[in-house]
């Protein structure tokens, strides 16, 4: 990173959580089965350079009910706890479209969308043909988004793209036809926000895959990616991982603002 980079401060807003998980229920090749292995749900806020940017949107209320998640706030109200107007944010980056990822989209009426071709391809196409293959996926919200297609305000990425002076999206697939990290560059070096590339840092570290996957090939070579694109493992921030907010400090407004583009305290 030059002298002279542009840098960004991330925070990890954390949203839900899944208490009654094991390992049995989220990894393939579990370890041991019956070890507890909650989930927490997060959003990401990358701000700095003049941007406000957004990464993943979450679920609401409705869809926690249905799908038996405990919403612990709405992710709208996540933004404005840390001083964020959500109809200010103008761009908002979609990891992919999972329920836990592509909901509340209403909530940011001035902002423009960004998503993979793969990932809007797979999430229309045959593969949703398939039951448990659409089953992360909220229909609702994939209307939505084709929606935004037609008012254009969808900007779709093929690979590698630059989002702003400095920040990257990065094709990896493997968990989804078409998910993608975004790469930022803050104090502390070259951070990884890899979503659901890696739910925790167990999978990235034991090369032990989540039980929802695509193609096991993308979703290996996506880890490889994910450790060259960062300064180091503590630089891969995982999706759905408590020990984050265990981790990292918490923002002075917020508890459940996590601050990972500085350095791990624990
Ligand atoms: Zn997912
Ligand atoms: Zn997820």
């Amino acid at each position: 990173m030059s002298a002279n980079a542009p840098l960004y401060e991330i925070l990890a807003l954390r949203y839900a959580h899944s208490a009654d998980r094991t390992q049995a229920s989220n990894l393939i090749f579990p370890d041991d089965h019956a070890a507890p292995m909650p989930l927490d749900y997060f959003i990401w806020l990358i701000r700095g350079e003049g941007r406000t940017i957004v990464l993943d949107t979450g679920f609401d209320q409705e869809t926690a009910t249905r799908r038996n998640r405990k919403l612990l706030r709405s992710p709208l109200d996540a933004l404005r706890a840390v001083g964020v107007d959500p109809a200010k944010v103008d761009d908002v980056v979609l990891s992919h479209m999972h329920f836990d990822h592509a909901g509340n989209l209403g909530g940011f009426p001035n902002a423009r969308f960004h998503l993979q071709d793969a990932e809007m391809q797979y999430c229309t196409g045959r593969c949703m043909c398939h039951e448990p293959l659409r089953r992360p996926f909220d229909v609702e919200h994939v209307m939505q988004a084709v929606q935004h297609v037609y008012t254009e305000r969808m900007t779709f990425h093929s690979g590698t793209s630059e989002l702003a002076p400095g920040i990257t999206l990065h094709l990896v697939g493997g968990h989804s036809g078409g998910l993608q990290v975004m790469r930022v560059p803050t104090a502390r070096g070259w951070v990884v926000l890899a979503s659901d590339a890696a739910h925790f840092w167990y999978n990235i570290r034991r090369r032990s895959p989540f039980v929802l996957l695509h193609n096991l090939e993308k979703m290996l070579e996506g880890w490889v990616l994910c450790e060259k694109l960062a300064d180091g493992p503590d630089h891969i921030i995982p999706g759905h991982d408590p020990e984050v907010t265990r981790r990292f400090p918490k923002h002075p407004l917020d508890r459940g603002a996590i601050m990972v583009d500085l350095p791990p305290i624990a």
